[in-house]
């Protein structure tokens, strides 16, 4: 059960051939491609976390045997898993500043688990076994696992089974003895080039007559017929041109993965037409995965704080008092964000598989809060920044001997901090404020608000609160006992 480190992960991916397309071009090796390399070395500083001191602290614990692993490919047994992962995703977002992706899959396998155990006791297959096993080979080797969740879904008022093309939906098209071969796409497929492994679930609630999209399998990410397509964003010229400064480092990829008749064994099959565990599945995983964004999501919300603070103290105007009135409303937003994740925790839920459910109404108000309010703590940074959060010259410029001096002199802000400084700042301000998979991750990832909206009213009784008000309006005296929210 050796943990890896940051180098043994790049080993290991040096081993994988995905079938990759990259703007139009097919790459042999992504892995040093500049548009996919960020984000494979802010997975690989994850890795070095696991052996840092601080760093185990939150990513390292133990399985059910004892042995030390990570937690990222580990069930959720109680509540203070939950809080771990939290706590946990903020600490890693405060050092990487953008998506790493190795939650994804973490929120899935227990999205999988939560059901196909009861799936077992219903029909007496073997899927929660071969979960089991699936996981003790993540743990084993410390592999990373991408979530296939979403989709391509075609007409959105449609079922599966009713699309004109089958394939919009991920589905069983063939069986034998040996396995099953799977046809369809997963779209906004976050980091799926950092994965060793891929783990699909059903998008949606499905009918009997959708069974045979109601499928859940686990799949190596250079499977035959497996294609990953790159996904574009803005600011990728910036990596393509290996230059600019301010958290170039890291970035974040989300791809199209195409299944093109693609051989699934039975070992690695989950879920096989049981059509109405589809929809509770996707439902946790859409609950564990909004209380995942509330760690990462505030951990990237401290990092546009701390841009925000650091700009305004080089352009002399930290002290001021709207800026000050500026970063504590900020913080009143991100650390909802993360409150709302950490209470989902505490008030978390068994199920008889053992994995312990976030609770629904919370987590969903945690990602309600991001996909509205993150966005205004974004705006709050830009308006302390200032304009210089864009337009700003390339390095190239500054590295041009007739223009390069002049730059550096009139970009100067306060005297006592050097151009490059106010320019790296500026650049990170940008990219947190610009990057289009960050931005609409805050929105979309995890689910549509819509969705989360559905899920909050789903988890309250409006009756009961009509009751509360009703009694003490005097209208009707007998309030309905003991519910309201299903928090206690
Ligand atoms: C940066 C990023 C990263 C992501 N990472 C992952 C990932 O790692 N794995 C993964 O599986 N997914 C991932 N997603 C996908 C994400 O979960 C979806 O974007 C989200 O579920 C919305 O689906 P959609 O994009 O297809 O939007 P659509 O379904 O097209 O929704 C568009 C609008 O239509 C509305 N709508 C859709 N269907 C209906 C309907 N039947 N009735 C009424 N209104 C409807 C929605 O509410 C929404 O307002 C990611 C998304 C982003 C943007």
């Amino acid at each position: 059960m050796a943990l890896k480190t940051g180098a043994d992960y790049l080993d290991s991916l040096e081993q994988l051939r995905p079938t990759t397309y990259i703007l139009g071009e097919r790459v042999e090796n992504p892995y040093e491609h500049p548009l996919i390399r960020p984000m494979v070395k802010g997975v690989a500083r994850t890795y070095d976390m696991e052996h840092d001191s601080e760093g185990a602290r939150y990513l390292v614990t133990r399985n059910e045997s004892g042995e030390r692993v990570s937690r990222f490919v580990k069930l959720y047994d109680n509540s203070d898993d939950l809080l771990a992962k939290v706590r946990m995703l903020r600490f890693i977002s405060q050092r990487i500043g953008t998506c790493f992706m190795r939650c994804t899959g973490m929120d899935a396998i227990n999205a999988v688990g939560s059901q196909v155990y009861d799936c077992d006791r219903k029909y007496g297959t073997d899927y929660w076994k071969r979960l089991l096993a699936f996981i003790d080979t993540l743990q084993a080797g410390d592999l990373t696992v991408f979530s296939g969740v979403t989709d391509v879904k075609g007409d959105r008022s449609l079922r599966p089974s009713q699309q004109a093309d089958p394939d919009l939906y991920l589905h069983v098209v063939s069986k034998d003895s040996q396995g099953i071969v799977v046809r369809g796409a997963k779209i906004h497929q976050t980091g799926s080039l950092c994965a060793h492994w891929g783990i699909v679930v059903p998008a949606r609630e499905m009918q009997p007559e959708d069974k045979d999209w109601a499928i859940s399998f686990a799949i190596p990410i250079d499977e035959e017929g497996v294609i990953h397509v790159y996904g574009r964003g803005t600011l990728e010229a910036r990596s393509l041109d290996r230059c600019d400064l301010g958290n170039a480092e890291y970035t974040k990829f989300a791809n199209m993965v195409i299944f093109n008749n693609v051989f699934v064994p039975w070992e690695r099959v989950f879920l096989f037409g049981e059509h109405e565990y589809a929809g509770p599945m996707v439902r946790n995983f859409g609950n564990f995965h909004r209380h995942s964004h509330g760690g990462c999501k505030s951990g990237v919300g401290d990092v546009i704080i701390g841009a925000a603070a650091t700009a305004a103290e080089y352009n002399g105007v930290a002290k001021t008092s709207h800026v000050s009135h500026k970063l504590s409303e900020m913080l009143k937003v991100t650390e909802a964000i993360y409150g709302c994740s950490i209470a989902a925790s505490v008030n978390s839920s068994s199920t008889p598989s053992g994995i312990q459910l976030v609770d629904p109404l919370l987590s969903n108000i945690s990602k309600l809060y991001e996909g509205k309010e993150l966005h205004e703590v974004l705006r709050m940074m830009i308006e302390i920044a200032g304009g210089i959060a864009t337009d700003l010259p390339s390095d190239k410029d500054f590295a041009n001997a007739e223009i390069g001096e002049l730059l550096r002199k009139y970009l100067k802000g306060r005297q006592e901090v050097s151009t490059e400084d106010r320019v790296r700042i500026s650049r990170l301000i940008e990219k947190l404020a610009f990057e289009s998979r960050d931005i609409v991750s805050n929105i979309h990832g995890a689910g549509s608000p819509e969705t989360h909206r559905m899920t909050v009213l789903r988890s309250i009784d409006i009756e009961a609160l009509k009751s509360y008000a009703k009694d003490i309006a005097g209208i009707d005296k007998t309030p309905r006992p003991g519910v309201g929210s299903k928090h206690d």
